[in-house]
C-alpha cells in the first residue's frame, strides 16, 4: 500500500497578539504540533492527530478554547468545536457547551456515535455524559484572566467585536493533518468572540465555515471574526480553490482576500492539500501557528517572507 509523507499544522488564533503573549502562543502551538506529529509518525490517523493536538490547545489557558475561553455578555463560558474526516466527509460538532473540558472530543463522538452533525447546549452536555465524559464546573474553565477581561469589556461604553481582532486577546485553536494513508482531517475549537450574546454560535463549529476536510481537495481550519467568516464559507472556499488547481498557499491567500473584500472580515486560515502542501494566510496583525517542515517543528506569529 502506498505510504504518504504525513503533514501537520496547528493554529492558535489570528489577532493582534501582544508581544508579552507571543512566547505562550508559540510554546502552546509548538507543543500541540509535536503531539500531533508524533501520532502521525507512528502511523496514527489524521483524526487522532487533530483531536489530540486540539485537546492540548484546549487545556492551555493561553488560548480562547477550553480553559481560558472568552466569556459571553452574561459572563458565562460557551464553547464550540468541530472535527471533520476527509475520507467520508463525516463531521461532528458541539456548540454553546458550558461544562465540557475538551469540546473537540465530544465533537468527535457526535461524528462517530450519532446520526447527527451538530449538538448544542444542554443536549450536547447530556450526550457527553452519556458517552462517559464527565462534566466539569464552569469555574474549572476559568483561569482568572477571563473574568478580569470580561469586566474590562463591560466597562467599555461601545465595545465592537470587529475592533477586537486588532485589539484584546483572542486565540481560537485548530489543526489540519494528512496521515500516512493520505487521509486528511481538520478540527477547530473556540470560546467564541468576547462579550458575544448568550447562545451566539460563530463560524467555528459550522461545517465549511470554521473547518472543512475532503481527501479529494484539502483540509482547512479558520479563525477570526466569525460572522464575516460565515458569509464567505471560508474553509470550503479555500478547499474549492485547491480542487480547481490552486496551490495550498495561493488558495489560502485567495480565500482571505475574499473574506476581506466581500465581508470586510478579519481572520486567518491554515490549509493542507491532498499532496501534503501547507498554506497559511491571515489579514490580522499576527497569527499563531506551528507546523512540521522536514521533520522539525516550526512556529511563528508574524507573516513569513
Ligand atoms: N471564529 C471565532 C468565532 O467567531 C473566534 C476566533 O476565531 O477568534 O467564534
Amino acid at each position: 500500500m502506498t505510504q504518504f509523507i504525513p503533514a501537520f499544522i496547528v493554529h492558535g488564533g489570528a489577532w493582534d497578539i501582544p508581544d508579552a503573549e507571543i512566547p505562550s502562543h508559540l510554546n502552546g502551538c509548538r507543543i500541540a504540533a509535536e503531539i500531533g506529529w508524533s501520532i502521525l509518525q507512528r502511523g496514527g490517523s489524521a483524526l487522532d492527530a487533530v483531536e489530540t493536538a486540539i485537546r492540548s490547545l484546549e487545556d492551555d489557558p493561553a488560548f480562547d478554547a477550553g480553559q481560558g475561553a472568552w466569556l459571553n455578555s452574561a459572563g458565562e463560558v460557551e464553547l464550540d468545536a468541530i472535527i471533520m474526516d476527509g475520507v467520508t466527509l463525516n463531521n461532528g460538532a458541539v456548540a454553546a457547551v458550558q461544562h465540557v473540558r475538551n469540546p473537540i472530543s465530544v465533537a468527535r463522538l457526535v461524528m462517530e456515535r450519532t446520526a447527527h452533525s451538530l449538538l448544542t447546549g444542554l443536549g450536547a452536555e447530556h450526550f457527553a455524559q452519556a458517552q462517559g465524559i464527565p462534566l466539569c464546573d464552569e469555574s474549572e474553565l476559568l483561569t482568572g484572566q477571563e473574568l478580569e477581561r470580561w469586566k474590562a469589556i463591560k466597562a467599555q461604553k461601545d465595545f465592537k467585536v470587529e475592533v477586537a481582532f486588532g485589539g484584546p486577546p483572542h486565540g481560537t485553536v485548530g489543526a489540519v493533518a494528512r496521515d500516512v494513508h493520505g487521509h486528511i482531517a481538520a478540527g477547530t475549537s473556540t470560546g467564541g468572540t468576547p462579550n458575544k450574546l448568550q447562545g451566539r454560535v460563530g463560524d467555528s463549529p459550522l461545517i465549511g465555515c470554521g473547518c472543512y476536510a475532503d481527501n479529494l481537495s484539502a483540509g482547512a481550519s479558520a479563525t477570526g471574526w466569525g460572522e464575516s467568516i460565515m458569509k464567505v464559507v471560508l474553509c470550503k472556499a479555500a478547499c474549492d480553490y485547491i480542487a480547481l488547481g490552486q496551490s495550498a498557499q495561493a488558495a489560502a491567500e485567495k480565500a482571505i482576500g475574499v473574506l476581506a473584500d466581500r465581508a470586510q472580515g478579519l481572520g486567518g486560515l491554515i490549509v493542507i492539500d491532498r499532496s501534503g502542501q501547507i498554506g497559511v494566510a491571515f489579514n490580522t496583525p499576527r497569527m499563531a501557528r506551528a507546523w512540521i517542515e522536514d521533520g522539525q517543528v516550526s512556529a511563528a506569529v508574524e507573516r513569513q517572507p
